[in-house]
């Protein structure tokens, strides 16, 4: 999966997360509409609602099964139809149009393909919002209610808007708190990974430019070491024995040099050790040590007893900066390793 689909799938569940839960705060609102207007006799608008409960209940279904646009541009449809007709019933002071303001910032949850359609739901919203508000002040309401059931009204509108946004922001933060926590892991797992090979768990090319950086001056030795006819081993046994070997082979090179010399996967079965601060002699006893080590070491894979050599390349320098210098000799002296024979340390 690539980081857009990860990306996608992120915001598929932001989506899915807050609509749900706004849908079941629709149902409640709608589901109360119905009988308060019932109460109330106004019966379009009660009719209305018991349509809109089933209509949600439906939405629901459609969220559940992931299609996201499909739903979240009903809805908002929806919800300009539902103020239209019940600014028109029962006038602008039932409150009706906020939930225009409610919902006119909910639609930037969902990943519209084009960015643009979020911009269009609410530039809709809104001035549908104001047209209601023109139209009102000109004619009268089909439904003439009392004043107190209009502030009635008006409260129940302003609680579920503030439900609506209070829940879906909440929601959004939840999420985020989430998705900031699960990226925080996939950097730290990232970091891992570049830094350490994987097969291995020796450093990689890149960490151990890193090391170099570190260094503190001083003594440095450089050790190539490459497996001899690994080619064969590979093409013998297979490649899972291949990598069984290159795995024994950085153990035994982590338990012999480890506390002296940086450690690194180099390329497919070339290792790199990198010797800050010891002695010319040391580092050779040291090589010469991994190298018997290695020889005597009972490779065993599936029952088939493996006889594994390595040949290494070793040079010595001062300056950090040297380094590729000192790649360069180490590489010639393993090259010279092998044409005399394989299984030796030159240095
Ligand atoms: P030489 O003694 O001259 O080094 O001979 P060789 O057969 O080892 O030759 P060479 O160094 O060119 O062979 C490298 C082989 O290492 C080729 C490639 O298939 C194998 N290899 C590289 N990376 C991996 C790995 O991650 N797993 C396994 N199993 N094999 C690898
Ligand atoms: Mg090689
Ligand atoms: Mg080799």
């Amino acid at each position: 999966m690539d980081i857009a689909d990860m990306e996608n799938v992120r915001d598929d569940s932001y989506t899915r997360t807050v609509y749900q839960r706004v849908v079941i705060l629709a149902l409640l609102t709608h589901g109360s509409y119905a009988v308060l207007f019932a109460f109330l006799k106004v019966t379009v608008l009660c009719f209305y609602n018991m349509a809109s409960v089933v209509f949600y209940l439906f939405m629901l279904r459609l969220i559940r099964k992931g299609f996201y646009r499909a739903s979240v541009s009903c809805i908002h449809a929806e919800v300009c139809i539902f103020v239209a007709v019940m600014v028109c019933m029962v006038g602008w002071n039932a409150g009706g149009a906020l939930f225009l303001i409610a919902v006119s910032s909910l639609v930037y949850f969902c990943p519209f393909r084009k960015k643009y359609i979020p911009y269009l739901f609410s530039a809709f919203e809104i001035s549908l919002f104001f047209t209601l508000y023109g139209f009102t002040r000109r004619g009268a309401a089909v439904y003439l209610l009392d004043d107190n059931i209009l502030s009635f009204l008006y409260i129940c509108s302003a609680c579920a808007c503030f439900g609506i946004i209070l829940f879906s922001s909440f929601t959004a933060r939840v999420s985020a708190t989430s998705d900031r926590r699960e990226l925080m892991k996939e950097n730290e797992n990232l970091s891992v990974r570049a830094d350490y090979d994987q097969l291995t768990g020796l450093l990689t090319r890149y960490s151990f430019q890193k090391r170099l950086e570190d260094c503190t001056g001083g003594r440095l030795a450089l050790t190539i070491g490459d497996i001899d006819d690994f080619k064969k081993v590979n093409d013998t046994y297979g490649h899972v024995c291949g990598d069984y070997v290159l795995r024994e082979i950085a153990e035994l090179m982590r338990r012999i040099c480890g506390d002296k010399a940086d450690i690194c996967r180099w390329g497919g079965e070339e290792f790199l050790l990198l010797f800050n601060g010891v002695s010319d002699k040391e580092v050779l006893e040291a090589v010469q040590t991994l190298r018997r080590t290695i020889e005597k070491h009972d490779f065993c894979f599936e029952d088939e007893a493996l006889h594994i050599t390595m040949t290494f390349g070793v040079s010595f320098g001062w300056e950090k900066d040297d380094v590729p210098h000192l790649i360069s000799i180490a590489d010639a002296q393993l090259y010279h390793g092998k044409k005399n024979g394989k299984n030796r340390v030159v240095g």
